[in-house]
């Protein structure tokens, strides 16, 4: 009969440890070879304890121990009492295939409408800010990708109301673009496509238009409802105009929000910055953010102490659809956190507290990804990254982005993350467990260059997210075993044999089918059945070699045979060729 424990839904390694009574190390070596690294503090849930209990087969039952009522104080969120909705910014991301000029656009929209007052002082992290368009307000998501904004829609939360599908009118439709559509059709997003580029020679709207109607998304000119802006984040023809129809399907979206009550919204970056401490850039959804107001995002609370809007720029309240930067959290908040302003300090910090009991998300590694993991342990090849990133943000569109290329042959195994520098620690965690060391927007420190040099560990660095994802994938694909590709020749109907031994067998034939080459494999093939297979080492036409003989020809073979082969006269030999193809993802 299984011993019953009762233990907190988090539960430090360290105290799960005294309450197996085993030693911590036997856990850390444990969750260790599944690849989970932990420390002897930090928390895991219970149902990965419950695994690694079964794991280390102890007659053991976890159960998780009641909270007193008393000691969980409920979040307030969507808890609107009459809330008075007005229209709201649409959120806008802007997706496509890399080169087809995402970026410039962005620079350009960003350049030509900012918010009234001068451009500049956009500071480093803002991953999203507002532009101005005939006195109505739109706010763009900068992100890295799909992948962040698909990172984000991972974290449960719709933030994005229309997206911007750039495509190079001189290029078409490309993988990505697809992607792109792909995920914004899934997410119940809104298209708009801008046709870039259309000063350059090659540009061919019409084109572009068929491709749309060949996925089905038929111009509105065409008589669909595909709305394509033709545009050039180059000389900025066209941009008004994009932006003007963003806002005509805003209008027709209806997007409305409660501008009045308390803020509720979502942390879109961490980052620690100096003289600041925690720093978070979050995008208001509902109500009102103002200075010195407390807010909850997910087992962290802040008192809102600078408030921030995108150009850096210290404001005392900001309301639905506005990008902020809020200072004043006690730790970092993780990425895709939702947030929402409460009373007072001591709501705050017993919602937070509640949050880390109940959230078992909150663990860096969770029931169903240790279960995957000892599920592939044994069938899986992996290759081990670590992966370190300038902001919170990055790391976590770079990790769910890794976790998308997985398959059931192959999969990457994060054997470390984290925000900032590359360290000595990161070089001799990787060399510990064989990992090529990845880092996103950061530099490489001489001293950890040299110890990495020493220890062989791979440093590979980045600034694209595609070009990462790329690199990943390259290595995923070298460790792919080769598929073995046949393909079939022709076949051969034996009409007289010449001499045969132990090892070989001459015979001549006339081609049925196809065109016999050598070398060459054969199946040998009497009354429909197989009875061997073979090595074809010659053909002849005549007296003479031949490389080939077609269809309808008569030439003699020479076949290497593994035991004594007695061919006989009307036996067929179907040749083929085997080749070891390496495979794409
Ligand atoms: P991204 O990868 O989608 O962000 O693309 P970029 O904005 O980096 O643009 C890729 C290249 O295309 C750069 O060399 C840009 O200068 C160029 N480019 C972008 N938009 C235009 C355009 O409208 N006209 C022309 N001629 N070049 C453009």
């Amino acid at each position: 009969m299984a011993r019953k424990i009762e233990i907190d839904n988090m539960v430090t390694v360290g105290s799960l440890a005294t309450e197996l009574d085993l030693p911590a190390t036997k856990l850390i070596t444990e969750l260790f070879k599944n690849g989970i690294m932990v420390t002897i503090n930090e928390k895991i849930d219970i149902d990965t304890a419950s695994i690694l209990v079964d794991e280390l087969g102890l007659e053991v039952e976890l159960a998780p121990r009641q909270i007193p009522a008393s000691e969980i104080s409920k979040p307030t969120q969507s808890q609107r009492q009459n809330p008075k909705l007005e229209p709201r910014p649409p959120v806008v991301a802007v997706m496509g295939h890399v080169d087809h000029g995402k970026t410039s656009l962005l620079d350009k929209i960003r350049s030509s409408n900012v918010v009234a007052g001068e451009a500049g002082g956009i500071t480093q992290h803002i991953s999203a800010y507002q532009v101005e368009r005939k006195d109505r307000k739109i706010t763009f998501l900068d992100t890295p990708g799909h992948e962040a904004f698909a990172a984000i829609r991972e974290h449960g939360a719709v933030l994005t109301d229309l997206a911007i599908i750039v495509v190079a009118a001189d290029d078409g439709l490309k993988p990505q673009t697809l992607e792109a559509i792909r995920f914004a059709t899934k997410a119940g997003v809104k298209m708009v496509f801008a046709a870039n580029k259309i000063d350059k020679e090659g540009a061919n709207i019409d084109r572009l238009k068929q491709q749309l109607a060949e996925q089905n998304l038929l111009p509105e000119d065409w008589g669909g409802q595909t709305i394509v802006v033709p545009v050039s984040a180059k000389t900025g023809e066209g941009v008004d105009k994009l932006l003007d129809m963003v806002l005509l399907v805003a209008d027709l979206e209806g997007l409305e929000a409660d501008s009045h009550g308390p803020a509720e919204g979502l942390v879109i970056e961490a980052h620690m910055e100096k003289g600041l401490g925690p720093v978070a850039t979050a995008m208001i959804q509902q109500g009102v953010l103002n200075q010195g107001d407390f807010l909850v995002a997910g087992s962290v609370y802040a008192k809102v102490k600078v408030l921030n809007d995108s150009r850096g720029q210290e404001i005392k309240s900001a309301g639905p659809s506005t990008p902020v930067q809020i200072s004043g959290f006690k730790s970092l908040p993780e990425f895709g956190d939702s947030f929402h302003v409460v009373a007072n300090e001591k709501e705050a910090k017993a919602q937070s507290m509640a949050n880390v009991k109940s959230d078992a998300h909150s663990s860096n590694m969770t029931s169903t990804e240790m279960l995957r993991i000892i599920s592939r342990r044994t069938t899986v090849d992996e290759l081990k990254v670590l992966i370190k990133a300038d902001v919170q943000g990055s790391l976590a569109s770079v990790i769910d982005s890794i976790k998308s290329i997985d398959n059931d042959e192959i999969s990457t195994r994060i054997v470390g993350s984290g925000v900032g520098n590359i360290n000595e620690n990161d070089v001799r965690t990787a060399a510990a467990s064989g990992a090529i060391i990845y880092g996103f927007n950061l530099t490489l420190p001489p001293a950890t260059k040299r110890l990495a040099t020493e220890n062989n560990v791979s440093v590979r660095l980045f600034k694209i997210i595609y070009e990462l994802l790329d690199d990943i994938r390259a290595e995923l694909e070298n460790m792919l075993s080769p598929e073995l590709v046949t393909t079939e020749l022709g076949t051969l109907k034996v009409k007289g044999i010449f001499k045969t031994t132990k090892t070989e067998v001459i015979a001549g034939g006339e081609v049925l089918k196809g065109t016999l080459r050598s070398p060459a494999k054969a199946r040998v093939i009497r009354d429909k059945q197989e009875i061997a297979k073979v090595e074809v080492t010659g053909l002849k036409r005549g007296p003479q070699d031949a490389s080939e003989v077609q269809e309808g020809e008569l030439c003699g073979i020479d076949l290497v045979t593994e035991n004594r082969l007695q061919l006989e006269e009307g036996d067929r030999l179907e040749l083929y060729t085997e080749e070891l193809k390496d495979r794409k993802l």
